[in-house]
């Protein structure tokens, strides 16, 4: 019995360290263009002025609305880590993170950006897709980390060095697209509209674009990113039922 309970303890612990991969649809370069496209003209973000309290309280209708989705979803993965807690910090930087208990993260400053429900419940989708998917919290410090280094002026490393460094940002981007393909279902399945929420992704691409923001240091931004939210929403909308598809199992 003693013995079971010490095999149980050590799978568990196994468990939580492998993070749920997907076999996320391909997109070719005509989409990416497009998508680039589209975060060149849109206009630059402008801040609401909305109340605290309305801005929290769309945030926190969001996130009951997802917690609803969940089920099928995390069954569907083998997800043991689907519960989440929402809390809202006052920060002047606009960000959005999963922490390893499970809490996501948002800031008043980011919601300001947020035109539409289905904005906010995108980026919280995301985060709720990290924590589903098993992203561990070494993964998300290494992201912020990787995503300030972005705005280093100079420097130079040993080629070895320098190779480490790509092969653990092309992770790190892995595991953020992973989890944009997560939210699309979670999303679609708590009956938000993805063409509307794809939004986010050009705000925060416009943004952060902006040097004079510090926004979205945990998330890396790009044409590819648009692109491949499109080909998921597109086949949402062909079966709203469809489930993600994990790879390697
Ligand atoms: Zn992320």
């Amino acid at each position: 019995m003693k013995k079971t309970g010490v095999i149980a303890a050590f799978l568990l612990l196994a468990s939580q360290c492998a993070a749920i991969k997907y076999e996320r649809p391909a997109f070719d370069r005509a989409e990416t263009e497009a998508a680039a496209a589209a975060i060149e003209q849109a206009p630059m973000p402008v801040k609401s002025e909305a109340p605290v309290d309305e801005l929290v309280a769309v945030a926190d209708r969001a996130a009951q609305r997802l917690r609803d989705h969940t089920g099928p979803l995390c069954e569907a993965i083998g997800s043991e880590t689907c519960g989440f807690a929402l809390r809202i910090a006052g920060n002047e930087e606009a960000n959005a993170f999963a922490d390893e208990k499970g809490t996501i993260w948002i800031t008043v400053a980011l919601l300001r950006y947020l035109e539409t429900e289905d904005e906010v419940a995108a980026m919280l989708a995301h985060e709720i897709a990290h924590r589903m998917s098993g992203h561990d919290a070494s993964a998300a410090t290494a992201a912020r980390y990787y995503q300030a280094m972005r705005y280093t002026l100079g420097g130079s490393s040993p080629s070895s060095a320098a190779s480490r460094q790509s092969a653990s940002a092309r992770h790190l981007i892995a595991l953020e697209a992973d989890a944009d393909y997560l939210a699309a279902f979670l999303l679609k399945r708590a009956g938000y509209d993805l063409t509307a929420a794809e939004n986010v992704w050009i705000t925060l691409a416009k943004v952060s674009n902006n040097k004079a923001a510090s926004i979205m240091a945990t998330h890396p931004l790009s044409a590819e990113r648009l692109a491949a939210w499109r080909r998921v929403a597109a086949e949402l909308d062909a079966d709203p039922e469809a489930l993600p598809r994990v790879a390697g199992n």
